[in-house]
């Protein structure tokens, strides 16, 4: 076996792969749920503010149906169709 295949054996190889693999997903998984924020941050309510609710919001992800929670990309936990928050952005 020479220097290069001590080096770089097949394991070794097959091992930076997979690592190589794993920490990008580990690392965007982890930048997702560390961007959201507390309801209590963004003084979310169930309520909407005037027109203004989360059913019309950009960052509104809605549930199953129309009438469903759903989540919302800044504000973490179960977020009503009705509800509102500091964080409210126009749908265009
Ligand atoms: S940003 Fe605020 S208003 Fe918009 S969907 Fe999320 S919780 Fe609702």
């Amino acid at each position: 076996m020479n220097y290069c295949q001590k080096k770089f054996s097949r394991r070794k190889i097959i091992k930076f792969m997979v690592l190589g693999a794993a920490v990008p997903f580990a690392f965007t998984t982890s930048q997702a749920q560390a961007t959201k924020v507390s309801k209590e941050t963004m003084q979310y309510r169930d309520k909407p503010n005037g027109k203004q609710q989360c059913s019309n919001c950009m960052q509104f992800i809605p549930g199953k149906t129309s009438e469903a929670n759903g989540e919302c990309k800044v504000v973490e936990g179960s977020i009503s169709p009705q509800g509102w928050c500091t964080a409210y952005a126009p749908q265009s």
